[in-house]
Parts: structure tokens; sequence; C-alpha cells
């Protein structure tokens, strides 16, 4: 049975399109333009199949769209968000890394999709932009010296790493956050160790990792629908609290914001409870587990 809610191709017109594709993809020599072309396909497909039916910015099939009841936050101007996710976790419903550009804005929290060139430029531009001293990966951390929330130095008006000051530029301090499940992650992480080993002549890539996952976010949480502790969204939100923490940047308001991301996976979870509830299917239903890697 077709699950009713997947934003595949089906039937006739996916056939023909697989047959192009596998053509397309075996005169491809290059690893890279592989991954390319694959990424880029299965994201017009998940466009294509989504049209009419998901409410683009939400990722909600229309009738229940929950924008409306989504409220928005400043995110402080010294940070900025960066989502970078797997194509498959591209519009799906339950996806939680979408919540944060919602709230905080695109120009505050950017989508960066995996394999896609223009993206992924863009985001290590401004990387550079900012310097390498600005710039953490939430993920376990990996480095040869581990980091969390409260190493990072401030010096009264941004936030960097332990860096020398010609790493440190004036643009914000970039957090990114890998949003896919844990199969996932591991080529995500794969391709930034790359890139970052490419640009900066480092095989150590800066890693940042959580000393508390948000309780308050995980107290909230009901056990459904193919909801998991430690999604995207509730990680930024524990980023968040954990900078809260630090009374040096109290000014900066960071707990409002952690609240804000909370709320709005409240809105997300309400949303995704009350469909399957229209559509008569269990909200304890065990499904298919979306591990995500912080
Ligand atoms: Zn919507």
């Amino acid at each position: 049975m077709p699950n009713a809610d997947s934003v595949h191709l089906k039937g006739d017109f996916k056939d023909i399109e697989d047959k192009k594709h596998r053509a397309v993809y075996e005169t491809l020599a290059d690893s890279d333009k592989k991954l390319q072309y694959f990424s880029a396909r299965q994201i017009a497909c998940r466009l294509l199949g989504s049209r009419g039916y998901l409410c683009q910015k939400c990722w909600l099939p229309m009738e229940d769209c929950m924008c409306a009841k989504l409220g928005s936050c400043n995110l402080w101007q010294g940070i900025q968000f960066w989502l970078y996710m797997h194509p498959k976790d591209f519009l799906r419903q339950n996806n939680t890394g979408k919540l944060l550009w919602q709230v905080f804005g695109i120009q505050a929290a950017h989508l960066c999709l995996f394999g896609i060139q223009e993206h992924e430029d863009i985001m290590w531009d401004a990387f550079q932009r900012s310097g390498k001293g600005k710039v953490s990966f939430l993920y376990p951390n990996k480095s040869t010296t581990p980091m969390s929330v409260k190493d990072l130095k401030f010096n009264g008006l941004t936030l960097s790493c332990d860096h020398h000051e010609e790493d440190v530029k004036d643009g914000p301090f970039n957090f990114v956050l890998l949003d896919g499940t844990w199969s996932n992650s591991a080529a995500l992480y794969r391709r930034l160790k790359e890139r970052w080993t490419a640009i900066w002549r480092e095989e150590d890539i800066p890693c940042i990792s959580l000393s508390t996952l948000s309780a308050s976010v995980m107290h909230k949480l009901r056990p459904q629908p193919a909801w998991d502790r430690t999604c995207t969204a509730a990680a930024a939100a524990g980023l968040l609290w954990e900078l809260d923490m630090r009374s040096e940047l109290s000014a900066f308001e960071f707990g409002k914001q952690a609240e804000a991301v909370e709320c709005s996976l409240d809105v997300l979870l309400d949303a995704l409870t009350a469909r399957r509830l229209r559509l008569g299917r269990s909200i304890t239903r065990k499904q298919r587990h979306n591990t995500n890697c912080i």
C-alpha cells in the first residue's frame, strides 16, 4: 500500500522518470557529481510530489497547515543557525529543523541541503566571512579538544571558539545543526569534514556538544507521533538554554529564544497529533524511529 502521506512520485510517471534518472546517473563519472545529481533529483521529486498537497512553509498537508499558529522571535544577531539537511528529510511533515526558520526567519536560520552545490557554497562563504573561529557543528564530539557551550569565548561583543585573532572576523557565530536520521547524519558529517579540511587544511572539525539536553522540552513531549527526544529543534532549544545560563550573555535573552522554539515544537506536535486522530490513526502507534544525531 502506498503511504497516503508520501510525497514521492508514483505510477508510470515514476517508472519513466526512474529510467531516465538511471541513464543520466550512469554517465556521471565523478562521485561528487553523482551525489549532487542524486540530491537534486530527490529534492525535485519531493517538490513535484508535494505540489498542491503540502504547505510549502510548514510542510504539513494544506488542511493541517500550522503557519498561523506559529509565533516569531528575533534570534540574537551575533549567532546564526544552519540546518544542514539530508534530501530525504526535506518536506518531511515531522521534520523539526524547519521550525527554526519559521520562528527566527530565513536570515537567522538557513536551510542548506546536502549535495546542493549552490546551498553549500552560500554556507561555506558565510563561514569564511565569519572566520573559522566562529563555526561550530552540533555533533557528538569527535574533536581532539571536545567543546561545549561554556567553552565559547565572549569578548563583550562576539562569541568565538578558542582561536587566534586572525581566525575571528566580523560576521556572526555559525551553529550548524545536522538535520537527518542517524544513518544519514554520518554522510552529512563526512561531507562537512571534507570541505572543512579542503578549506582550512585541518583534520579536526570543530564540534560542540550539549551538556544538558534541554529537560524542559523533554517533559512536554508525548511519545508520538514519530517523535524523538533529540530532534533538531529540541537540540537548538537546548543550545539556546545553555547560552542563557551564561550570565555575561543575559542581555541577549537567549531564554526567550529557546522558549519560542519550544512553543513551535508544541504547535507542530499538536498539528501532527490532530491529523493522526482525524485520520483515525493511533497516536501511540510505533513508527519508524527517526533518531537524530545530537
Ligand atoms: Zn503552513
